[in-house]
């Protein structure tokens, strides 16, 4: 009986996806509308409600990796070239340790939580029960594709939901190595996969799931968080923008280039956090520039053609674009490329404007524009003038300068004197801010972003404080306006 209304009851909002014009692929629906349906009816049974189930999933999810850790590792060399130490580092041993963190501490953040309650309920008590949403949907980009789908999926699962993971399309061998660990492993009522483009997420993003969980492109998340209005369903956007790295003069050159560099060009610039551009103070601006070019030679050697830790670009359309926003005049460092191999030089642009091309978009890839500023007031006042961005990065000594960026500047998160590393802690939400997303995850806020925080107030039986019911009187708003003013 449950079963059949849910499914009239998502047939229905199908109908009315179709009056209001919005295309769907209707054999695609249909069986989308069907696996959330069933899913959505497996966590109404229960099961996942279980605090021991979902350490139980959460062991298992950890031990399947594991088993298949090779076939990952294989699967993220094909699709972006990331060496075996890049694989491991970033994507799986990263989801290892989320997995582990969230089994040391599930037990605590499921709890029921007891919280104050105020005076005007005298004789009550107030509670807050996390419960799970039902459903949840996960699209996953290419860059990090295998941990951008499993971290959130650790998150859905620790909250006790079921859950639909899309990994992207544009890495197909981690695509099909996520398809085959977890459809091995778990019941499709459960956690499920669809593999696919634009059309399978069209589908996806339209059923009436309970959460979307969506990492990509601004652009695309747009068209997600506008499909899912259709049926209220809420969303988390974890989506990119140019990011800044601010460099005054006060700084350490050596450890800023280094760590710089690294950020930059990890996975070949192919990282939502990746330093995007730099604002460098005048006066160092050659001195950095010189020091990053050495730290390339350390890092990847005279030719990172031939370095086991420099990747490749996803494909060609991202090649081509990247190609599009090298202006040669600029380039102090790189510039060359092989297509055929999908190789493109870490290059650095100097004397770039803000109205350069390469400044038009969020680049994503091996190039880093630097700009200089004398004025650390304008320089802000640039950065605020564009959309928020996911990461902003400071390398300082001065506090003065340090607080004054803090205090001034929105941004998802960041890094003091270090690039991308913020990402890592457990203890910090992850997350955009404006135009860079909405929501954020990791550690403990990823229970939280997955949980519903359910709140009840338990009264009192034997104490009954009739001030609040009718009639009124004059003495009865005397006394109110002691509790609220
Ligand atoms: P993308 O937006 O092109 O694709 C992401 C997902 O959306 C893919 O699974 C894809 O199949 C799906 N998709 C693409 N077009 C669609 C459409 N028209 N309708 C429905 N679904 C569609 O992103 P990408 O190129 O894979 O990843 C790069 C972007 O992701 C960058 O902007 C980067 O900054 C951002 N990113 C953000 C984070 C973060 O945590 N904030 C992490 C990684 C990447």
């Amino acid at each position: 009986m449950e079963e059949n209304s849910e499914l009239l009851y998502s047939d229905q909002r199908s109908n009315l996806k179709k009056e209001r014009g919005i295309p769907v692929n209707e054999m695609d629906s249909k069986a989308v509308l069907s696996m959330v349906s069933k899913q959505q009816q497996y966590v109404r049974s229960g099961h996942t409600k279980s605090i021991e189930f979902r350490l139980e999933q959460l062991k298992r999810l950890k031990t399947v990796i594991q088993q298949n850790e090779s076939l990952i590792a294989d699967a993220l060399y094909k699709d972006l070239r990331k060496s075996p130490f890049e694989a491991y580092a970033t994507e799986i041993g990263y989801v290892y340790d989320s997995i582990s963190y969230c089994i040391k501490h599930l037990k605590q953040w499921a709890k029921p939580k007891r919280v104050a309650t105020p005076i005007i309920h005298f004789g009550s008590k107030s509670y807050i029960y996390p419960e799970p949403y039902g459903s949840v949907l996960i699209i996953g980009p290419f860059n990090y594709p295998f941990m951008l789908v499993m971290d959130p999926l650790i998150g859905a699962i620790s909250a006790g939901n079921s859950a639909i993971v899309k990994p992207s399309e544009y890495t197909p061998h981690v695509s099909a190595a996520i398809s085959k660990l977890l459809r091995d492993n778990f019941d499709e009522s459960y956690i499920a996969v669809v593999e696919g483009g634009k059309e399978a997420t069209s589908a996806l993003i339209h059923a009436p799931v309970d959460l979307i969980f969506f990492t990509g492109s601004t652009k695309v998340g747009k068209i997600v968080m506008q499909a899912a209005a259709e049926n209220l369903v809420p969303v988390v956007l974890e989506l990119g923008g140019k990011s800044p790295c601010i460099v005054d003069r006060t700084v350490d050159l050596d450890l800023a280039a280094q760590r710089i560099v690294w950020g930059k060009f990890l996975n070949n610039g192919q990282t939502c956090v990746a330093p995007d551009y730099l604002l460098v103070h005048k006066e160092i601006k050659p001195a950095l520039i010189a020091k990053m070019k050495e730290q390339l030679m350390a890092f990847y050697g005279e030719d990172p053609k031939l370095s086991e830790d420099y990747g490749r670009i996803v494909n060609e359309q991202q090649w081509d674009r990247l190609r599009g926003l090298v202006n040669e005049s600029k380039v102090v460092v790189g510039g060359e490329g092989d297509r055929e191999d999908m190789y493109f030089a870490p290059t650095i642009m100097n004397n770039v404007a803000w109205t350069d091309k390469v400044m038009e978009e969020e680049i994503f890839g091996p190039i880093l524009p630097v700009l200089e500023y004398s004025d650390l007031d304008e320089a802000i006042e640039s950065i605020n003038l564009r959309p928020k961005p996911l990461a902003l990065y400071l390398f300082t000594k001065n506090k003065v300068t340090e607080t004054k960026v803090m205090e001034q500047v929105s941004f998802g998160g960041g890094c003091i004197n270090d690039t991308v590393l913020h990402l890592v802690s457990p203890y910090l939400p992850f997350g955009g801010v404006g135009a860079s997303g909405m929501g954020a995850y990791h550690g403990r806020h990823s229970f939280e972003t997955f949980s519903h925080l359910k709140s009840v107030l338990k009264k009192s039986t034997k104490i009954n404080l009739s001030l609040i019911y009718p009639p009124s009187s004059s003495k009865k708003l005397k006394l109110i306006k002691k509790f609220l003013k």
